[in-house]
């Protein structure tokens, strides 16, 4: 099976990874001299042995929480009645968790007791055998009970002990496995593939806001195709985002997308999505561009396909997508505002400047000019249009994208005018006018304004 190791981009530096990793071997030597057992536990150990510098490392110890309180002057009891406290070790937090072995779960995602045991029961709970290692870090030896060594090695995502239970436990590990096996291009292992693929659809049984950011990590932590490849493959895609499955099949004209149908499209479009660079807005938004596409399909008679309106469709959509994912209200609105905007580039050779002066000068328009970049690799390839937007946009901001008005409410106010609809509508004329190169200075703006709208009650324009 094929392996590869994780793209560094979005971890810390070396430096930064080294200095953490000496504080967390202080944090084990500390608990191991006041007489307890301590080892590097799960996602830390794979890395390491991936040769991947860690997000974070968990401590695995003998000692109980009570204990682990005491012994370190700073922490925070994030989860005693599992065992798990987070212990500051200059400045910098670690999760210290007891060896324990779950009991019963009732609701597919908490167990209902936890008894606190040792380090075998403490492997067996964990989800897959390459996230059931430790590492004793003053000995580099790895401790595996699990046979994660030997599936690390051949690149193979293995529920540890019967996977329908451990996937029934909990719903959450459906998705992570999807992540795991994506983010490494590994393989999931056929019997574990088969229980996600029948406990699919059972996946909305734990919160929405995990589901959200297991989606969100698939789409930014590398390789976010072959994630949306795996989630249709075992059905949870058409659980948690119909959709996107409901592009599957939907035909374009060949001329503007050579590539296929919009599921196709799209996914080439994930393809390009690369860790560090894209963040959650961006991905959401590759993901959804395209989400009104079947509803707005129509075939003219001399066959082409057209998709009118499909932006100003696909933005509340996207919207309502982000919400069920529990985003932030912000991200939602900037994605529903990227999905709208997504093709608007096309007519910015016709703009008139003012109109392009206002399009390049928006909040957002980086973000936008990125996706459409990456919509038009996907498709025909022709980047004209957005290579036009980036130099544009190049020579605005080494003036100014968009200027101070030189004339505004209280010019008017003072010159007569009362606040009204017409009020802001001189106003935004005034504007155009001056990024039109029309009006330069303040003189000029309430000289055009006299000329232009004389009467202060409101008389039509000339
Ligand atoms: P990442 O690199 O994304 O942090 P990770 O495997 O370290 O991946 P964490 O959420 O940090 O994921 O969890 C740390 C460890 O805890 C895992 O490696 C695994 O051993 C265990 N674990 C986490 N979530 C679950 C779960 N839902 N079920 C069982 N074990 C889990
Ligand atoms: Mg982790």
């Amino acid at each position: 099976m094929q392996r590869e190791a994780s793209p560094a981009e979005g971890r810390p530096s070396r430096g930064a990874a080294t200095r953490t990793r000496a504080r967390a071997v202080a944090v084990v030597r500390r608990l191991r001299e006041a007489g307890h057992q301590a080892l590097f536990a799960g996602g830390c150990v794979r890395d390491e042995l991936l040769r991947i510098d860690p997000g974070d490392y968990d401590i695995a110890t003998s000692a109980p929480a009570s204990v682990v309180q005491q012994i370190f002057p700073r922490t925070v009891p994030v989860g005693v009645q599992f065992g798990v406290v987070l212990v500051l070790h200059e400045g910098e937090p670690f999760q210290v968790a007891t060896f324990r072995r779950d009991g019963a779960y009732v609701d597919h995602r908490h167990p209902v007791s936890v008894e606190f045991s040792d380090a075998r029961h403490d492997a067996e709970r964990r989800d897959f055998t390459i996230n059931g290692m430790f590492l004793d870090p003053e000995t580099d030896e790895v401790i595996d009970y699990v046979g994660g060594r030997a599936d690390l090695a051949a690149g193979v995502i293995r529920a540890i002990g019967n996977p329908y239970a451990r996937f029934d436990e909990d719903r959450l590990r459906l998705l992570r496995a999807v992540r795991f096996a994506a983010r490494f291009r590994w393989g999931i292992e056929p019997a574990t593939f088969a229980a996600i693929t029948k406990l699919a659809p059972s996946v909305t049984g734990i919160a929405w806001e995990r589901i959200g950011d297991e989606i969100v990590k698939i789409l930014t932590e590398g390789r976010a195709r072959r994630g949306f490849e795996l989630l249709a493959d075992c059905g949870l895609l058409e659980v948690v985002l119909p959709e996107i499955t409901a592009l599957q099949g939907v035909e374009q004209s060949p001329d503007h997308h050579p590539e296929g149908d919009v599921f196709t499209h799209t996914l080439l479009c994930l393809e390009k999505l690369e860790v560090g660079r894209h963040d959650e807005v961006l991905a959401l938004a590759v993901l959804l561009h395209d989400v009104a596409k079947p509803s707005c399909a129509e075939r003219r008679p001399d066959g082409r396909i057209t998709f009118h309106g499909h932006c100003e469709r696909g933005a509340p959509v996207a919207e309502e997508i982000c919400l069920r994912l529990r985003r932030s209200r912000d991200t939602a609105d900037r994605v529903a505002w990227l999905v709208e905007n997504h093709l608007r580039h096309v007519q910015a050779r016709q703009m008139r400047v003012a109109t392009l002066k206002r399009f390049l000068g928006q909040r957002g328009i980086e973000e936008l000019l990125e996706l459409t970049r990456i919509d038009t690799l996907s498709a025909s390839g022709d980047l004209s249009a957005y290579e036009f937007c980036v130099a544009k946009r190049g020579e605005l901001l080494s003036t100014e994208v968009l200027p101070e008005p030189l004339l505004r409410g209280k010019d008017l106010i003072a010159l007569g005018h009362s606040p009204g609809p017409l009020f802001r509508q001189i106003l935004e004329r005034a504007f155009d006018a001056q990024l039109e190169g029309e009006i330069t200075t303040p003189e000029a703006a309430r000289a055009w304004l006299r000329e232009r709208y004389p009467a202060p009650d409101g008389g039509a324009p000339a």
